[in-house]
């Protein structure tokens, strides 16, 4: 039998009805009701008056927690439903009067009906407490999720009677739990899944390629100078570029593959149930194909293409971290070979090589993400004790390897070419950073910046130091460029006319690591430099070997006579800051003075000076 419309307040209602329309039955000759029947009168008034109360507090309580409930008679089928319940549901209060199990499963979502049934009846079977989440169509047909937790009741035989429940509208926690982890696993350009969801998915289907005993594919791709599309025409551009190509990538792969953003440019599909290695060259083929047909974006024309590297489960790797940084390798070395190719990754690389390339590779992308950054070395004089310069050095910030001094990574810069973004960055942040403390009104310092030979030589050094400045708004007198020998010699006759032109702007020079060239004095006197720096090499056993001593005193002499300034790096002792003090070098730079610093603490150091 079908229960008829209960909710918790009608019921309230009916015994509402039903006690003042009850006669309770006049006494014998009618005369006045007994005290008995009065005092039966009164007590049904105040439980009828307690039972409102408590089902009006039980109705309002609902509503603030917008949690309905309901009771199901498992013998009779019935059901009961709290007026929270309706309005849970999207429905009016009462409509429908009569509600039933079948009706409840043509409101709940289809695909949620199984689970509902399976839920309800291991309750009554198991006596487990029912817990469940499932979307219901609300009244207004959108859809709702809600969450249903109940008890089973016995009888007085031990017999299941009956379950008792609540229903609470979770939609919106559902909505803000599916936000976050959109948020932490999807890249918000494109929707695509993320690197941290990227490995997940690996990491599944290396299982499951292992369990089938199937080949499996992952392709790294990257777009062919994507950086220059995005510097000509602009960010909006190139993000709707990287969504055009996502959208085309996705049309290579089949939906049980994946697709991944690893930010930038760079994108991995994985391959999952692959047989050869020729089905995975295949895809690799498509996708070239389609990311060179051109893109038209914002009335633009756009032409590009893309280098994939491919690495295979279980021939490249085992694990995700493996396929990956082979996978990125491949594509390190398609992009060496020429672009707009694949390349499957090859053991026969030297582990060497690797090392180099995946440094390289994450060189470039260290610059764009930010984990380069520059510590400061005082320079003083100490015959004052003050700071009167100091020294930008450069550190990297390796997301796997730690912090790395420039000797593990400078040299690499150079011979890949990375050097001349990398020394156009530390020029700017050197500059910026003097800028930054003078107009906090700390002392004013000159910042001296090392450059490689690789950018001394190779395009206009003067024109990217101007414009430096003019960008940085730091006065030329408060900027100093350190070079080393070697670099001013190798084509003399062209650097004399830069180092004229940086005289000209009013920026100095200083001579890096002096000594350890070879210095022909009648070139040296023909440059103009402002400052010798004798190399650390030679003050290290100033005071022990007479040598180093001697070398140490020539260098001073010859600086005086150039009329030049000269420095001494690498000091750590007294007795060697006693020793060029006692020969007229009174500019030094070491360990005894402070280590190179943050930029935060140099500041300290500005503005409160160094303590010996
Ligand atoms: P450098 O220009 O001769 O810099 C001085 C080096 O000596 C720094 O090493 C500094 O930390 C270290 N040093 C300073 N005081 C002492 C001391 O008292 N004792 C000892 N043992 N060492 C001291 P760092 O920072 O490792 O730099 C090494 C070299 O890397 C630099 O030698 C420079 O040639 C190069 N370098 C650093 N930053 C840059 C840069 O931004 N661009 C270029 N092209 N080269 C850089
Ligand atoms: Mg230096
Ligand atoms: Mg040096």
């Amino acid at each position: 039998m079908a229960f008829a419309y209960k909710t918790r307040e009608h019921v309230a209602e009916t015994v509402q009805n039903i006690t003042e329309s009850s006669e309770i039955p006049a006494n014998e000759g009618g005369a006045e009701c007994s005290q008995q029947e009065k005092d039966i009168r009164e007590c049904l008034r105040r439980t009828k008056q307690a039972l409102l109360l408590s089902e009006t507090r039980l109705a309002r309580a609902q509503k603030i927690a917008c949690m309905g409930s309901w009771e199901w008679d498992i013998a009779s089928g019935d059901l009961y439903w709290s007026a929270e319940l309706y309005r849970i549901f999207g429905l009016t209060v009462g409509e429908p009067a009569t509600i039933t199990m079948e009706w409840l499963y043509t409101r709940i979502h289809p695909l949620d009906v199984v689970a509902f049934k399976t839920a309800v009846r291991n309750t009554v079977k198991s006596g487990v407490a029912l817990d469940i989440n499932y979307r219901i169509i609300s009244g207004n047909e959108s859809e709702i999720v809600v969450n249903s937790q109940g008890e089973l009741e016995y009888d007085e035989s031990g017999c299941a009677r009956l379950i008792s429940a609540t229903t609470l509208d979770i939609t919106a926690r559902i909505n803000a739990e599916s936000k976050i982890q959109q948020l932490i696993n999807y890249d918000s350009l494109t929707g695509l899944p993320n690197r941290s969801l990227l490995h997940d998915r690996l990491h599944l289907a290396i299982a499951q390629a292992s369990r089938e005993k199937q080949l499996l594919g992952v392709l790294m791709l990257d777009l062919d100078r994507f950086k220059s599309i995005n510097e000509t025409l602009g960010h909006r551009t190139g993000d709707k570029l990287l969504k055009a190509v996502a959208q085309r990538l996705l049309a290579c792969i089949r939906d049980s593959d994946t697709l991944a953003r690893l930010g930038g440019d760079e994108y991995v599909a994985i391959l999952a149930g692959v047989a050869h290695e020729e089905g995975i060259a295949t895809v690799a083929k498509k996708i070239l194909a389609v990311v060179a047909e051109p893109f038209y974006i914002d009335g633009n024309e756009i032409f590009t293409t893309c280098s994939i590297g491919i690495a295979t489960y279980p021939t490249d790797g085992e694990d995700s971290h493996t396929l990956l940084k082979h996978a990125d390798l491949a594509m390190y070395q398609a992009k060496e070979m020429d672009r707009n190719r694949f390349q499957f990754f090859s053991r026969e690389m030297n582990n060497l090589v690797l090392e180099r390339m995946m440094l390289e590779n994450s060189m470039r992308k260290g610059l764009e993400r930010g984990d380069f950054f520059l510590v400061y070395q005082p320079q003083i004089d100490a015959r004052s004790g003050k700071i009167f310069g100091m020294e930008a050095l450069l550190r990297w910030h390796h997301p796997d390897m730690g912090l790395l001094p420039p000797d593990r990574f400078i040299p690499l810069a150079e011979e890949n070419g990375l050097i001349i973004p990398l020394g156009e960055w530390v020029l700017r942040t050197a500059c910026r950073q003097n800028k930054a403390w003078q107009d906090q009104g700390l002392p004013l310092v000159r910042v001296a910046v090392n450059l490689s030979a690789k950018q001394f030589g190779q395009y206009h050094l003067d024109e990217v130091v101007a414009s430096t400045l003019l960008e940085t708004g730091l006065d030329a007198e408060w900027l100093e460029l350190e070079l080393t020998e070697s670099a001013i010699m190798k084509e003399a006759d062209k650097n004399i006319a830069l180092l004229t032109k940086f005289k000209e702007m009013g920026i100095s020079v200083a001579i890096d690591d002096f000594g350890t060239g070879y210095s022909s004095l009648s070139y040296l006197k023909n440059f103009p430099i402002n400052r010798l720096k004798i190399d650390r090499s030679f003050v290290r056993d100033i005071t022990t070997n007479p040598d180093d001593a001697a070398i140490a005193r020539i260098i001073i002499d010859i600086a005086r006579s150039l009329n030049l300034s000269v420095i001494a790096e690498g000091v750590e002792t007294r007795a060697q800051m006693q020793f060029l003090s006692f020969n007229n070098c009174v500019e030094m730079q070491g360990y005894l003075f402070s280590r190179p610093v943050p930029a935060e603490e140099f500041a300290e150091l500005l503005l409160n000076g160094l303590t010996i």
